[in-house]
């Protein structure tokens, strides 16, 4: 079939402009709300590559400048409309911001500010330590995670690291308005973005043991069935501590304390102390303490194999926090146990630089982050700073190799391959700030429209955003509120050719890797949502400035 894939929300306008044609025509015209032509092109042709399934030809329209709304047009065929102008994103940026806020456990989502997507008080009652014979513990508040309503350290840890970081490296996060309970602090009060992210830095606090070590989740034992999270009433269990999710939580907190210091120095100075409390448990606790669900239980896992990294996101944040030496002394010695975990990664077939991982697993890139900020003159820095930049090489080099110039590769399209997307991303934004290159902006703009609907299955995977938006993600309470459109924001997994669920499994075999996806609220393995998979999104948005 004959189709037209563009980024359906729109371009900057002196971004970088394509869209991708599926089939053969002399010329193409971008043309404007009237119907009129403001541009003519030719096509060029890429030709077939292995990931997205179509024959390309590329509509380059970069020069076409004056903000509108506009089509592309070849042959008969005619895109959907997008815009071109500054204000672009606006939308998008408060869209993917206020998710956060339907994410919200605990007290209940207000009519004033969730509109119809209200919902009552959730996840109230106290939380039974798994295995211990003590006294509940009151851990309500954060965001739920993901299409379940699980509360999950690292998860949450890392969400809240992609927003931090990116208000230090993009202040301009901090101007964005989008509708939540305004709260009070020193200045008077904090902007939206560290409003909403002292939501689930409260809960993380209430996660943290006296002993300075932190419970790796908050769940029921098992995942609720498809109710609205008020109608969720089965027993909470916060199961084992683990050091994966204290080495997040002394980092996530040590960076925290550097944004919230300036809105509200008794909160920041209580982040420090918690950051300093956490990284003394995992001094006096050397060895790894990984985590495994107890029997019977089916919660997410968030399993690491190993804690090296989460350590060391750990010394450089606190490094940057404090300035004090023994971090970086620390930040250096893990430094050389994670190179040589990398190696041995290497060995067995997996392909990057461990230096800039930055999911929920491996978060070396996280410690990255803090040393790009701290700018210190050492050795570290110096070498952090290039294994981003090569990376971000490698990256435009894969982007070369398809007709849609995205950085991935054919395997990268695993579970949740949207966040593998934005990941690369942040490498490239982040890469952009230490060294400019316009092929690092060409990939980042190439991302974005992949994302926004330049794919070959013409979806734009961030609801409520592009006219062919995906609507049906696997996430309790939108497919139980009776409301036909999910909020506004949502970034899907997307495509994943394991296809690792019943309904996934039934689409045709040996699929291009870009068409392993179906917009079915069924498909939790290709079309979830989780908190990390918006987070990049904002970090990203904001180094589009
Ligand atoms: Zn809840």
């Amino acid at each position: 079939m004959n189709k037209i894939f563009v980024n359906q929300v729109g371009f900057l306008k002196d971004s970088a402009k394509r869209a991708v044609v599926n089939f053969k025509a002399p010329d193409f015209k971008v043309i404007d709300a009237q119907g009129k032509a403001v541009y003519e092109g030719a096509l060029s042709h890429f030709g077939t590559d292995d990931i997205s399934g179509e024959d390309t030809f590329i509509a380059d329209f970069s020069s076409v400048t004056k903000e509108g709304t506009y089509k592309i047009k070849a042959g008969d065929t005619e895109s959907v409309s997008f815009t071109i102008g500054d204000k672009s994103y606006d939308q998008l940026k408060k869209d993917i911001c206020k998710c956060f806020y339907y994410l919200r456990c605990g007290a209940a989502l207000d009519r004033e500010h969730a509109g119809v997507y209200y919902h009552e008080p959730c996840h109230l009652s106290k939380a039974t330590v798994y295995g211990e014979d003590t006294e509940p513990v009151d851990v309500s508040g954060g965001w739920h995670d993901a299409g379940d309503f699980g509360r999950y350290s690292t998860a949450g840890a890392v969400a809240v690291a992609h927003l931090l970081y990116g208000v230090r490296f993009f202040p301009n996060l901090l101007d964005i308005e989008f509708d939540i309970p305004k709260e009070k602090c020193d200045k008077g009060l904090f902007p939206d973005i560290l409003s909403e992210v002292k939501v689930e830095l409260d809960f993380l606090m209430k996660m943290q043991r006296e002993n300075g070590s932190v419970w790796h989740k908050v769940t029921t034992f098992n995942h609720a069935d498809f109710i609205m999270p008020e109608d969720d009433k089965n027993e909470l269990f916060l199961f084992n501590v683990s050091s994966l999710a204290t080495g997040d939580i002394a980092a996530v907190f040590a960076l925290a304390y550097t944004v919230y210091k300036d809105y509200d120095k008794a909160y920041a100075d209580t982040l420090l102390d918690k950051a300093l409390k956490a990284y003394q448990w995992l001094n006096e606790n050397p060895d790894e303490l990984l985590f495994k669900n107890a029997e019977g239980s089916n919660t997410g896992e968030y399993g690491e194999s190993e804690d090296i990294s989460n350590r060391f996101w750990a010394a450089c944040s606190l490094y940057e926090a404090t300035s004090d030496d023994r971090y970086y002394q620390d930040a250096v010695k893990l430094s050389e146990r994670l190179i040589s975990f990398d190696k041995a990664a290497v060995k067995k077939g997996y392909q990057g630089d461990v230096f800039t991982c930055l999911g929920w697993a491996e978060v070396a890139g996280l410690g990255g982050f803090s040393l790009i900020l701290k700018n210190a003159d050492n050795v570290l820095t110096a070498s952090i700073k290039e294994s981003f930049v090569s990376e971000a090489k490698r990256l435009c080099s894969n982007a070369s190799k398809n007709g849609f110039n995205l950085c991935m590769d054919k395997k990268d399209f695993i579970w949740g391959s949207n966040m593998e997307l934005l990941k690369y991303l942040m490498v490239l934004t982040v890469s952009n700030v230490i060294a400019t290159e316009k092929e690092f902006e060409d990939a980042i703009t190439s991302g974005i429209d992949y994302l926004l609907g330049c794919n070959s299955m013409d979806v734009s995977y961030v609801t409520g955003n592009g006219e062919k938006a995906f609507k049906n993600p696997h996430l309790r309470p939108t497919a139980v509120d009776d409301i036909e459109e999910p909020w506004p924001g949502l970034v899907s997994g997307g495509p994943n050719v394991g296809l690792h669920d019943p309904k996934a499994s039934e689409l045709p075999k040996n699929l291009p890797a870009m068409k392993c996806y179906l917009d079915d609220v069924e498909c939790y393995s290709l079309n979830e949502i989780t908190i990390y998979w918006n987070s990049p999104l904002v970090f990203v948005m904001g180094g589009l400035q």
